[in-house]
């Protein structure tokens, strides 16, 4: 599932083509706007030409005729000064229009290829795109090649007027003499090639260093996200971040800095090539005049189109030297957008029932887990064993032990490296993921704290009851948090989570408890029940609490509750040992007691130290 390289070449051309999608009509009407702007100086240069040698003719008669008579007299005169000031006018007034016109441009640029980026990473299944460092790396390649694609549409819109300006000053130059375009864009050419090296290596450095810019903004998150504040402050780690992200800013920085010397350096060099391409034409034409083979008219046209050529060789060149960057930095959104996920849903939208008895439930066959992209050995190993429908199951075990890991495997965040997971007899591999996932109700150890309303952090685990306020009350209830619909101000519809306006922050307990209210939602149709750690954030007695609500509600389902905590253990049908991602024990609370093996041992230790709670009251 890793990314597959892509030349600048075919990422540029994908650019283009979503420019193309994205702004359609900005852009046709960008480039007639540019065509105007792009045209309009060389008319204006030939007019001045006119104008120059019609004045210049007329001074040199001695006339001493009223000059509003001369102007009026000479038609070539007037038609040349009028229209020369007409097209200054409209290149002056559709100037503002190409401005408004390219922002538009930009804006729907931008958002056409963040939108979708969003898409993607939003319906990518596999969640390997959020843990594994390659992954997260594109994603933040990502992340800057959107911003570049503001550029991109800068550089369509400046190379039409590049190449507008660009053709009618080679073709008036070329009257001068046939090797004036010819000099000049020899001699500007060797820079362009100079200026593309010089952003293939300054990018080479940005992609090799996107790690450190990732940890920077793992760093700069730390300081400035509110879940950090505290800590930070009460054990004064301010230096210690600021230090680190400082670090490694002077690395990035210290990096760029050298190759842009270096860049600088050799553009400026070929620059004077350029210089002198302009000097040769030009003393071309100031000593035609002066033997008179040029007219006074032609050297303020020929000076004025060499600069306009090579101004717009330049727009040419620096914007091809941008396009070849940008079309660098926007080669990762194509290889995020090319992403195929190695987890795939299955396309079966029924889900079995599991015909014969022994086949019902969720079997675990001999599986195997690695992370991927890691070299660690295998963090599940060789794990066979049976729940049965509305049994609920206990995963305990050491931190480590692939607890968690294994819940990622049975609601399919991941699929096992080897082996398989049978859903009622049929690889979960086979099934429709929005099938599957609807027939699951979970409630994770990092639950999400969604910033929006009460009602949607519930309701959103059943959209279709998203209005139905019983549905959300009942929840609500059961999870033991109906007082917050009273308490808080505007109810079910008080946003929750400081970074919202007018937004209330929880305490972890009340999220930990919307969390399950979420799952508890989707819970009539759930079949399956997983909760990972679901009492952390818990004081004993909440605690005990939540073990008595989940263990009605599991009633009837299978459940599968991942805790260190074994009084909740204790209350399961069954309790699987894990240890280095093996099975190490599993039978009742009472068969493992006897067994006087690691769970009794893990048992009495934590029971010695929670003697007076009714959970383990009867050990003794
Ligand atoms: P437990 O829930 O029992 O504490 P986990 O399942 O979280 O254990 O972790 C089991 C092992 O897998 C640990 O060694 C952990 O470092 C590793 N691990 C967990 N998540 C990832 C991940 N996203 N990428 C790589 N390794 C991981």
């Amino acid at each position: 599932m890793l990314p597959q390289e892509l030349t600048p070449w075919q990422a540029l051309r994908r650019s283009l083509r979503l420019v193309a999608q994205a702004a359609p009509r900005e852009l046709r009407r960008l480039a007639y706007i540019n065509l105007i702007t792009g045209i309009g100086p060389s008319i204006s240069l030939l007019l001045s030409k006119i104008v120059i040698d019609e004045v210049t003719a007329y001074l040199k008669q001695g006339s001493t005729d009223p000059p509003m008579e001369v102007l009026l007299g000479n038609s070539l005169l007037l038609w040349s000064v009028a229209i020369a000031l007409g097209v200054n006018l409209i290149v002056d007034s559709v100037d503002a229009i190409g401005t408004n016109l390219f922002a538009s441009l930009r804006d729907r640029v931008e958002g056409f290829v963040r939108g979708k980026v969003l898409d993607k990473v939003s319906y990518f299944d596999d969640i390997a795109l959020f843990e594994m460092p390659e992954l997260l790396n594109l994603l933040e390649l990502t992340e800057k090649g959107l911003a570049r694609v503001q550029r991109l549409s800068f550089i369509v819109a400046a190379t039409f007027v590049g190449v507008f300006t660009f053709i009618p000053s080679v073709l008036v130059s070329a009257s001068i003499g046939w090797w004036v375009p010819l000099v000049l864009v020899v001699s500007a050419t060797p820079s362009i090639f100079v200026e593309m090296r010089h952003h293939r290596k300054s990018w080479r450095v940005e992609e090799t260093q996107s790690s450190v810019s990732r940890k920077m903004g793992i760093y700069s998150k730390a300081i400035t996200s509110p879940d950090f504040a505290k800590e930070i402050r009460l054990f004064s780690l301010q230096d210690v971040l600021l230090d680190r992200w400082q670090g490694l800013f002077e690395t990035l920085f210290s990096n760029m800095e050298q190759v842009r010397r270096e860049g600088t350096l050799t553009v400026m060099a070929w620059s004077l090539l350029g210089g002198l391409g302009v000097a040769a034409p030009y003393i071309f034409v100031v000593l035609g005049v002066l033997n008179r083979t040029f007219t006074v008219g032609d050297l303020a046209l020929y000076t004025g189109i060499i600069l306009q050529l090579r101004r717009s060789l330049f727009i040419l060149i620096a914007h091809t030297g941008d396009l070849y960057d940008v079309s660098l930095a926007t080669a990762p959104i194509f290889q995020l957008l090319d992403l195929e996920p190695q987890l795939v849903s299955g396309s079966q939208r029924v889900l079995p029932s599991g015909s014969d008895r022994a086949h019902q439930g969720i079997q675990f066959q001999q599986v195997g887990f690695r992370y991927p992209g890691t070299d660690q050995p295998a963090v599940l190993e060789n794990l066979t064993f049976h729940i049965q429908p509305g049994e609920m199951v206990a995963l305990v075990g050491e931190n480590g032990a692939g607890k968690t890991t294994l819940a990622k495997l049975l609601v399919r965040l991941y699929d096992p490296t080897v082996g398989q997971i049978l859903w009622h007899g049929q690889d979960l591999k086979t099934l429709d993921l929005t099938a599957l996932r609807s027939r699951i109700a979970v409630v994770m150890q990092d639950y999400a704290r969604f910033p929006a309303t009460l009602r949607e952090n519930v309701g959103w685990g059943k959209m279709a009851d998203l209005q139905d306020d019983d549905a959300i009350h009942t929840v609500l209830q059961e999870a033991g948090i109906a007082y917050l619909t009273d308490t808080l101000k505007h109810g079910l519809e008080t946003p929750l989570g400081r970074q919202l306006e007018n937004g209330i922050d929880l305490s972890g307990g009340q999220w930990q408890r919307v969390a399950i209210a979420r799952a508890l939602m989707r819970l009539h149709q759930a079949e399956l029940l997983v909760f990972d750690e679901p009492t952390a954030a818990l004081d004993p007695k909440n605690e005990h609490e939540i073990y008595r609500i989940f263990r009605s509600i599991a009633q009837g389902r299978m459940a599968v509750v991942v805790s260190h905590r074994l009084a909740l253990a204790k209350l399961c049908d069954r309790i699987i040992v894990l240890e280095h991602g093996q099975i190490l024990e599993a039978g009742t609370h009472d068969e493992l007691m006897a067994q006087q093996g690691r769970y009794h041992s893990m048992f009495t230790r934590q029971a010695s130290s929670y003697r007076d709670e009714p959970l383990y009251s009867s050990v003794g």
